[in-house]
């Protein structure tokens, strides 16, 4: 059967607010991706959102599996989290001092994680990352870093770095503004390759403080590793002195309360986590044994503060948010409603002979425009595929469909989407690749 088209959703008014917008902010957006360079038409403006859909400024509705990028696992505006929200907000909203909200929060978390004894939290996770970086070179004594080309870790000066040429390198500056300096203290180094791994623990041989990946990298494309690749880069750390730091700004509490560490059932030395706990309100965080954390000041040398840290109406969202997730069987649910979605569009592109594959973990998916099976590491990705995701997004948008507005990007399923909006998905899906591919 012929598929068309269907013609462009209205944006007269997002686009005047993105003209206007490009009057006050750089490319008319506080974060890059926003502005939807790599996706047809202006950038929606969002005005709102309740449980699984979102609705722009001229009135459009979406269902919605960008969930703010991940922190939304609830789906939007929650009721528990709006109500424990506001009924703290009425007491203050920031003191700078301690609060018992902090404690309950925490209480909430360590108590329900075996890989973390005690915990900092910050505002975001790119503040996570770059203290727990600081945390594992105060620790060690030592200054190098080494992270994977694929994995991202947020916008601070050591991780803005991308793989030089050469099999071991010392990384190059991705970002205008961060000096070779920096960049010389970051070693990168290509996913799921242990002869790389090696290579670099040979040649910086007693000079690096810390590993540092996403377990499960989901920044660039979703880039599943090897339960022994994780195991032998644990080994080679713990052989090392060298700190395994496991960023879990994404799979933390998302692939399941205890993320990664427990999944694949690996002790990192350091794990940072971010957005879930914050359920929609800036938080990120970062803990690891309780000898370990005692080197942040004030008891330690090791500087980290904040202003907002702690704050009382985001630490509201996440002891709302957070108990619900440990409700029994919240994960199992999810993770099946996930997977049984991911099982059908597959079945839909393997009839059809699309060379389409869907990559998924818990409630995360990925469509990869490709005929490879596996794909682990970031150089596998073919820049050309993403024509193909351009294409599904724009058709995706005039369903009903709301995708990040990048290829690369995973995308996330909530406890709000029911199986009705997953049905009406996956036609606008069928429907969207029968247009790309025909
Ligand atoms: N680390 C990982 C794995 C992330 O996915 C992100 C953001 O997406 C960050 C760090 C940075 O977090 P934030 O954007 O909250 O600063």
């Amino acid at each position: 059967k012929y598929k068309m088209s269907k013609p462009d959703i209205s944006r007269t008014r997002s686009a005047e607010l993105y003209e206007k917008a490009k009057t006050y902010f750089p490319g008319g957006v506080n974060s890059p991706v926003r502005a939807f360079k790599s996706v047809y038409g202006t950038p929606l403006f969002i005005e709102k959102g309740d449980g699984s859909h979102i609705w722009d400024a001229d009135g459009n509705e979406f269902i919605d599996f960008c969930c703010s990028w991940g922190p939304l696992i609830l789906g939007h505006n929650n009721p528990a989290v709006r109500e424990k929200v506001t009924e703290v907000m009425q007491k203050g909203m920031s003191f700078g001092a301690p609060t018992a909200l902090e404690n309950e929060l925490a209480e909430l978390i360590l108590s329900n994680n075996k890989f973390i004894e005690k915990i900092r939290f910050v505002s975001s996770g790119t503040e996570a990352v770059m203290s727990a970086i600081r945390l594992a070179r105060g620790y060690t004594k030592r200054d190098k870093i080494l992270k994977f080309e694929g994995c991202y870790h947020g916008h601070s000066d050591s991780l803005l770095v991308k793989a030089g040429s050469g099999l071991v390198t010392f990384g190059e500056t991705s970002s205008a503004g961060v000096p070779n300096a920096f960049a010389n203290e970051t070693i990168v180094v290509a996913l799921d390759d242990t002869k790389a791994l090696e290579g670099a623990f040979a040649e910086f041989k007693g000079e690096i403080a810390a590993v540092i990946i996403e377990p499960i990298p989901a920044n660039n494309g979703l880039l599943l590793q090897s339960q022994e690749y994780l195991q032998y880069l644990r080994d080679i750390c713990t052989q090392n002195g060298t700190m395994l730091i496991f960023d879990e700004v994404i799979s933390g509490f998302r692939v399941g309360f205890e993320g990664a560490a427990a999944h694949y059932g690996i002790q990192p030395d350091i794990i940072t986590y971010g957005k879930i706990i914050g359920g929609g309100l800036p938080v990120g965080a970062y803990g690891a044994s309780a000898e370990v954390m005692d080197h942040i000041s004030p008891v330690g040398s090791v500087y980290q503060a904040g202003t907002l840290s702690g704050n009382p109406v985001a630490m509201a969202a996440g002891i709302a948010q957070l108990s619900e997730l440990l409700k029994p069987g919240f994960y199992q649910e999810l993770n099946n409603k996930t997977a049984a979605f991911v099982k059908d569009i597959q079945d839909f592109v393997d009839g059809k002979g699309y060379p389409v594959k869907l990559f998924t973990i818990g409630s995360i998916f990925w469509f990869a425009f490709t005929e490879q099976e596996r794909i682990s590491t970031a150089e596998q990705i073919d820049p050309a595929s993403m024509v193909k995701f351009k294409e599904m997004h724009r058709e995706l948008l005039n369903r009903g469909i709301y995708m990040g507005p990048s290829g690369y990007e995973v995308g996330f399923i909530s406890s709000a989407h029911t199986n009705a909006d997953l049905e009406t998905t996956k036609t606008a899906i069928f429907d969207s690749l029968d247009i790309v591919f025909k």
